[in-house]
């Protein structure tokens, strides 16, 4: 049921389970529902988001408020669809993750403005995917929703087995069958279950819609499915923290990975939200997409000057990236040309030399995805789309632990030898 009126719905004797937020808004023609656990428009089946009313007060108490609050995305409670007192609630406490300045990279790519990485391989699950599971976790208790589940590229899979065993949940998850060793055990380390299905990653979404409409589904909360407006809103943590972590300004240029689209478009909503709020100055920004070639539709349509995305089935080792149907490809594609930012791919190649150029300079071991994202910077200086005298953040958004084959088959030992001086001298080591 539509509801036109959501002011005053906040009974102020508690806190309200959703916190600043007051309904759920249709991204197509603006229609108001109650929060509740949907995903798409009665009115025209477009995507739902959370609609606020932000604490518009002295952005000056606000910034402080934020600067004394938890050394997690909780400091940003003001700012979620949480209930103020989350910290107390059992979860993993993700975010606030390191942005680090990144000289040496920034000298080898001849970026003369300034270079940070957002490296949220740090958080509990070593990837971004901590982030939203967190949001939509608090929204599933909320809801009574018992059952935490998703459809997963990998990342997903874990961090929902991890915050469902924290939290005390059931949790069933699914899986492409075919995913890197290191995703499938951290999907099933932490007790709960977990489903190989023997298709893509769009085969699995399509399987989990069709499980939420029927009586097997009751009480599930799929993450990124009937959560999925509540599980975007995650991903603006990452914009929060970088501006505030720069010292509450918007960079120049943000590099970002693409699968689904959801965290680009989040980054986006989250940095207009500062400027709303008056704790960022209102700047121009670009927003910068990456996709892996072998399953690049977004950037495809990009460079065709498309306005919709047409599906393409993955082949690259980024599978964390491997969405063919991306759900917010064409709001990645508004935001890129609105920003004056832009989307390009790179090959498997280069993501593992993207890959060892990150670790060789920064001593940070990204996934595949984190490949993608430095190897499409690294080609945006290359082909003149990147400004190198603007200041730049790109984003690890996992950890390369969990992707070991992409580099083992070219990284090694560089020689294996008997213990004795000789044989290390022999080896033109000395
Ligand atoms: C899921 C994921 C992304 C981006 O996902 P979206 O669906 O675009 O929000 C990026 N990097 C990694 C490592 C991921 O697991």
């Amino acid at each position: 049921m539509a509801v036109q009126t959501i002011a005053g719905t906040h009974d102020s004797t508690t806190t309200p389970p959703f916190g600043p937020a007051a309904a759920l808004s249709c991204r197509e023609c603006g229609t108001r529902f109650p929060l509740s656990p949907v995903f798409a428009c009665e009115e025209c089946f477009g995507p739902l988001e959370v609609a606020y009313d932000l604490p518009l007060g002295d952005p000056e108490s606000l910034r402080k408020r934020i600067e004394a609050g938890p050394t997690s995305i909780w400091r940003y409670a003001p700012l979620l669809p949480v209930p103020a007192d989350v910290t107390e609630k059992p979860n993993l406490h993700p975010g606030w993750t390191k942005l680090v300045k990144a000289d040496n990279l920034a000298r080898e790519l001849g970026i003369t403005g300034g270079l940070h990485i957002k490296d949220d391989s740090g958080n509990p699950t070593h990837s971004f995917k901590d982030r939203v599971v967190a949001i939509a976790l608090e929204a599933a208790r909320t809801f009574g929703l018992t059952t935490l589940s998703c459809s997963s590229t990998g990342n997903l899979a874990g961090a929902v087995g991890a915050a469902a065993a924290r939290a005390g949940f059931r949790s069933c998850v699914f899986i492409p069958h075919d995913l890197e060793q290191g995703k499938v055990v951290m999907a099933a380390v932490y007790g709960g279950e977990l489903v190989g299905i023997e298709g893509s990653y769009d085969d699995v979404n399509r399987f989990c819609s069709e499980l939420i409409g029927d009586p097997i589904g009751e009480g599930w909360g799929f993450v990124n499915v009937n959560l999925r407006p509540y599980y975007g809103e995650g991903s603006k943590t990452l914009a929060y923290e970088i501006c505030e972590q720069l010292g509450w300004r918007i960079p120049d240029n943000l590099v970002i990975p693409i699968a689904s689209g959801s965290q680009l478009t989040k980054i986006d909503k989250g940095l207009r939200e500062l400027i709303k709020l008056g704790l960022v100055e209102d700047r121009p920004y670009k927003i910068y997409g990456a996709q892996a070639e072998g399953c690049s539709p977004v950037s495809a349509a990009f460079k065709a000057g498309h306005d919709v995305v047409r599906p393409v089935k993955p082949d690259t080792i980024a599978k964390s990236l491997a969405i063919g149907n991306p759900a917010d490809g064409p709001y990645v594609l508004d935001i890129a040309r609105r920003t004056g930012g832009a989307i390009e791919d790179v090959n498997d190649e280069q993501v593992v030399d993207a890959i060892k150029l990150l670790a060789r300079t920064e001593g940070i071991f990204a996934e595949t995805a984190g490949g993608v994202t430095v190897g499409v910077l690294k080609k945006l200086i290359e082909t003149g789309q990147l400004d190198p005298a603007a200041e730049t953040v790109v984003l690890n958004t996992g950890d390369g632990l969990k992707t070991l084959d992409a580099v083992a088959p070219t990284t090694g030992p560089t020689a294996t030898i008997r213990p004795t001086l000789d044989a290390f001298r022999e080896a033109g080591l000395a």
